[in-house]
């Protein structure tokens, strides 16, 4: 089968898969603790999408041309029994790439069984190489050391190569760039610095608080020459970059900068069920009410192809047009990140 493509030409090739929206940290940027405190009401059991049904709606996907999933959250990893389903996806006929996005903390624990589950390779969120600084950007000043033994398990069960994920924001964590560059240079592991980006409504946005990609490579680069790289495929969301000394690579996200729109070729399935075509989108097209309907695999295909081929998305384009001289942009009721997983 063709794979679906919308109506910029963008082929169906990513899914994202949230599978809880429980999280142990509580990132300003994303789950601030003073909404997600101790008696904050967490989605119910029978509204999450079962692993049958993850399963079903992942194949179809897959027949529609989806080669990589990335299994999100909230924090993966607190889903009970999460390996069961990893297995399920990994014999997807046609699926070439299955990876997770985890803040690490539980890692050491579950690296094997994710690993024996059929799990090829993991990204994990590291915000900054010093402790304090780490402390305070979980929210639940937790400690590093959990995350970089989770990182070692990881890299002892081939679950390689490791992608550390780090959201750069000015007056925060600036402080930590050239800090993890040389921390993971020389490593296997990739270090990717992300723009802070205005996602949901509840991190308190300004294009003031953003490092550019251009600034993270020029302050690494005045210290370990770097060179560009080609990206690896199409939609390959990170600009790569590597030391000029062969000792690595790292990789810059620049959604706010230099928008990617026009390469995005990522779906992502909500908890509940929803299918939604941006990370900034303010609603998604409910797939877990036909299917528990009775929908039949044919119907739900079509729903899904119908829904990519009239896809338009390119809010990251369209971001700095919305965004007035003070740096603020202009406030949409978009879904919380916690509930699509980045
Ligand atoms: S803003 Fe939306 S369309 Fe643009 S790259 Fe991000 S997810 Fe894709």
């Amino acid at each position: 089968m063709n794979a679906a493509t919308d109506s910029r030409d963008r082929p169906l090739h990513d899914l994202r898969i949230s599978v809880t929206d429980r999280c142990n940290f509580r990132c300003p940027y994303c789950m601030p603790v003073e909404i997600f405190g101790e008696h904050y009401e967490f989605m119910k059991r029978p509204d999450l999408l079962t692993f049958e049904e993850i399963e079903r709606l992942a194949r179809l996907f897959v027949e529609l041309g989806v080669e990589k999933i990335r299994i999100t959250g909230g924090e993966p990893l607190l889903r009970h029994q999460l390996p069961k389903l990893i297995e399920r996806l990994a014999l997807l006929e046609g699926l070439r790439d299955l990876t997770l996005t985890t803040n690490g903390f539980l890692l050491e624990k579950h690296a094997q069984d994710l690993r024996d589950a059929g799990l090829q390779r993991i990204t994990v969120s590291l915000d900054s190489h010093d402790e304090a600084v780490f402390q305070q950007m979980n929210g639940r000043k937790f400690e590093m050391a959990p995350v970089l033994a989770g990182i070692r398990a990881a890299e002892a069960v081939g679950l390689t190569p490791i992608k550390l994920n780090c959201v750069v924001q000015r007056g925060v964590n600036e402080g930590s760039i050239l800090g993890l560059a040389k921390m993971w240079k020389g490593s296997a592991h990739i270090v990717r610095f992300i723009e802070f980006m205005d996602v949901g409504t509840l991190n308190h946005w300004e294009l003031g608080r953003v490092v550019t990609s251009r600034e993270v490579v020029e302050r690494i680069d005045a210290e370990f020459p770097l060179e560009p790289v080609g990206p690896s495929y199409r939609g390959e969301v990170a600009s790569r970059w590597r030391y000029k000394d062969g000792s690595g690579e790292i990789g810059v996200i620049s959604s706010v900068s230099q928008p990617f729109c026009g390469s995005c070729t990522r779906a992502r399935l909500t908890l509940d069920g929803s299918l939604v075509t941006c990370l900034f989108a303010t609603g998604g097209i409910d797939l877990r009410g036909p299917m528990r309907d009775g929908a039949s695999d044919s119907e739900l295909r079509e729903q899904i192809a119908g829904v990519w081929k009239v896809r338009a998305d390119r809010y990251s384009e369209e971001r700095s047009a919305n965004t007035d001289l003070d740096g603020h942009v202009k406030p949409r009721a978009k879904i919380e990140m916690y509930h699509i997983g980045g």
